[in-house]
This record gives C-alpha cells, structure tokens and sequence, in this order.
C-alpha cells in the first residue's frame, strides 16, 4: 500500500536523525534506505536534522528524534539533552543507543587500565562512564538491532507518520511498502 498524505499534503512530519559514540551503522541503513523510500517520502516528512544528508541543520519543532549511538562525552550529553527539549518523541535507535553496548567496552576495564585512559577521557572530556539514552533522557521508542532492523525502523517511522496526522491509518503497512 502506498502512503497517501492527508489533506493538502503540506503537513510534513519534521524529523531529525542524530549520531553519537558508534560507528554510525544504524545511520547507514537510514540511509540506504533512502535509496527505496526518498521519494515516497518526499512528500510525508521534513528533515529538520540530518548531517548525512544535508548541510543546513536546526536542533528545534522536531516531531520525532531518531538518535543512534551512546552517549560518551559531556558535550554529546549536552546536544542530547537539548534534543530531547525540542523533540516531541525520541528514538533510540540501534544497540548503542538502547542499552550502550558496543560502544561503552571502556565500562568494563579492569581498575589499571582504567586510569590509563584517565588522561585522554579528562583531556577532551569524555564522561567517566558511557550510557544509553535513557539513563540521561526519557526515550519513547526503540529500534533494535546492531545496525538497525529496518523493518522496525520503517514500522515506528509509520506509526509516527498516523500518529502526528500525516497518513491516513490506513497507510499503517510496513513503512508503505508497495
Ligand atoms: S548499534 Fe551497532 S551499527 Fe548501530 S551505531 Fe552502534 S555499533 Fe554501529
């Protein structure tokens, strides 16, 4: 099923799509998947952030925050922080995210090895510890996987998409697929 914009079709849903600490694979499936669904999209949603994409980026009147990677440093604390402030919904996107693993193996260093890396993580400054989204910020939704399962990534996309007026419920069939 194709999804069908409401109304006039002007209203758009205004997302961002954020990276922190990861090796920013959940971002690379987000973007293949733009191969299939670009111009289906086109129509539905506004990316209000996007560095992948796009050049010009505001942190502001976001509907929903699709946010991968943990949170290592203080001044990534502090963007999601403000993400949060300015989106309706957030997004945990990938393993990262959701519970901080991969990213967060400096946790588990034994006690020597730990203050090795003292200066580096003072130097920056990176947080003692490595978290997920939730132990910093309230996080609405999850989509799982080391990268991204696509198809929950485009099922959340969708019932966002009805949940904000955008499609019809309806359109609600695996992100619109045809
Ligand atoms: S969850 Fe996996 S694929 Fe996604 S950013 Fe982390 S390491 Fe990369």
């Amino acid at each position: 099923m194709v999804l069908e914009a409401k109304g006039d079709g002007k209203k758009k849903l205004k997302v961002g799509v954020f990276s922190f600490t990861g090796d920013e694979g959940c971002v690379i499936v987000f973007t293949e998947l733009l191969n299939e669904y670009f111009f289906r999209w086109r129509d539905l949603v506004e990316f209000k952030y996007a560095r992948v994409i796009q050049q010009k980026n505001v942190v502001k009147d976001i509907d929903v925050a699709f946010v991968e990677g943990a949170i290592s440093g203080f001044k990534e604390e502090k963007m999601l922080r403000k993400i949060r402030r300015n989106s309706k919904r957030v997004v945990a996107i990938g393993s990262c995210a959701i519970d901080g693993s991969p990213s967060n193996h400096r946790n588990f260093f034994d006690e020597q090895t730990t203050r090795e890396i003292m200066p580096i993580l003072r130097k920056f400054p990176y947080r003692k510890k490595v978290s997920p989204l939730h132990e910093i910020i309230r996080v609405d939704e999850t989509v799982p996987g080391c990268p991204i399962v696509e198809e929950s990534f485009l099922n959340i996309l969708n019932k966002y998409l009805i949940e904000f007026g955008i499609v019809g419920r309806d359109s609600n069939e695996k992100g619109g697929k045809q």
